[in-house]
């Protein structure tokens, strides 16, 4: 019944977008946890002009090569064991390095190397995140000892990770660009820095590579502004059908709680979608869903497979009707917000049972 439908050609317009506002950086592609929800393998293929990918996870990375993908792809968060390495040569697949227990696994198998060649390694400086990355002052002697492995090319390649670029007025994003380059000054090795808000809000932190994932699917990284503010189109519609209708008379309620009472006669309709698809569950009444090309308010609580709406104003409504959640026409970013969540969050939570379908 609840359908995610994701648009090639939006993909496809919004790598465009991106590589005109980022003319001079190759694009890798993140694609991490099944591409923000919207399936990877449909994703990837749609991205084919990306030059590269990203994941988190290894297994990520094995269903792109398994989709077919031959494009490379980096592991942002490396391996963590021997097994883990071995299969990265296989799969031939870039690996960020962050720890010196990462350094260590390379050092300790000179024989794992992708096939015909040297790891691909990104090495990540923590300029200020304090997530992942080696402090300023460690970051030189990592370097060091990769640069003396037979199975890591050279020179290692340079990444950092911004902790408030979506906030661009935020001084913390010039200081750990700043960091970067005053820790990187003078070493050979091709850089990237930036995710989608960097990109778009920071000319200067755009470097060899830039990293764009939820600007890829039409979503824009700013609290403030929508997708299309930037020349993005949403990628994904999640949509579902109205399976009952019933009138209410004031002072009746809808649904768990009965938090929501009729003031006026009121035509209530259910919605076949709730939490159970990933739709969530804290929106207020009167979140706007698109019924007939129109936005009518949510009411009442939302429940794990429906949801009810009011639809008083509109001139009729039937059953079997379409109910569109978000997408175009309704960002998902408006739609976070009424959540007091974000979009990623949003688009990566469309649970198991939404059939993904690709138009
Ligand atoms: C997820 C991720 C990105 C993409 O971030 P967006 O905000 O979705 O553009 C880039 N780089 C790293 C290291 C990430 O983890």
């Amino acid at each position: 019944m609840v359908s995610a439908t994701i648009s090639a050609a939006a993909l496809r317009h919004n790598l465009g977008v991106i590589r005109k506002r980022a003319p001079a950086s190759k694009i890798m592609a993140v694609v991490k946890a099944n591409a923000y929800g919207h399936g990877v393998a449909a994703v990837a293929k749609a991205l084919e002009g990306a030059d590269s990918f990203a994941v988190a996870r290894i297994e990520e990375g094995l269903t792109l090569r398994q989709t077919g993908i031959t494009q490379p792809i980096a592991l942002l968060e490396g391996v963590f064991d021997r097994d883990q390495l071995g299969v990265a040569a296989s799969a031939n697949f870039e690996l960020l390095v962050h720890t010196h227990e990462q350094i260590e696994l390379l050092r300790r198998a000179p024989d794992l190397a992708p096939q015909g060649g040297k790891f691909v390694v990104w090495l990540k400086l923590d300029t200020g995140m304090n997530r992942l990355g080696f402090k300023p002052a460690e970051f030189l002697q990592a370097r060091a000892a990769l640069k003396i492995l037979g199975n890591v090319e050279q020179p290692v390649r340079l990444f950092t990770h911004m902790a408030n670029a979506d906030t661009p007025e935020h001084p913390g994003t010039l200081e750990q660009i700043k960091i970067f380059d005053t820790v990187t000054n003078g070493l050979a090795g091709q850089q990237s820095i930036a995710n989608s808000a960097s990109l778009f809000a920071f000319g200067q932190a755009q470097r060899d590579w830039v990293r764009p994932g939820l600007a890829l699917y039409g979503v824009s990284p700013f609290g403030d502004s929508i997708g299309p503010d930037h020349g993005l189109k949403p990628v994904m519609t999640l949509a579902s059908r109205i399976i009952a209708l019933k009138t209410l008379e004031p002072g009746e309620h809808v649904g768990y709680g009965s938090i929501w009472s009729a003031r006026r006669r009121t035509r209530l309709a259910i919605a076949a979608v709730g939490y159970g698809d990933g739709y969530p569950r804290n929106v207020l009444s009167a979140t706007p869903v698109l019924v007939q090309e129109r936005r009518v308010p949510l009411i009442g609580r939302v429940s794990m497979d429906m949801i009810g709406i009011d639809v008083t104003d509109l001139d009729g409504c039937d059953t079997g009707e379409p109910v569109i959640l978000w997408g175009e026409g309704l960002p998902v970013e408006k739609i976070a917000s009424c959540a007091g969540t974000i979009p990623y969050e949003l688009l990566c939570g469309i649970s198991q049972r939404v059939g993904v379908q690709v138009a």
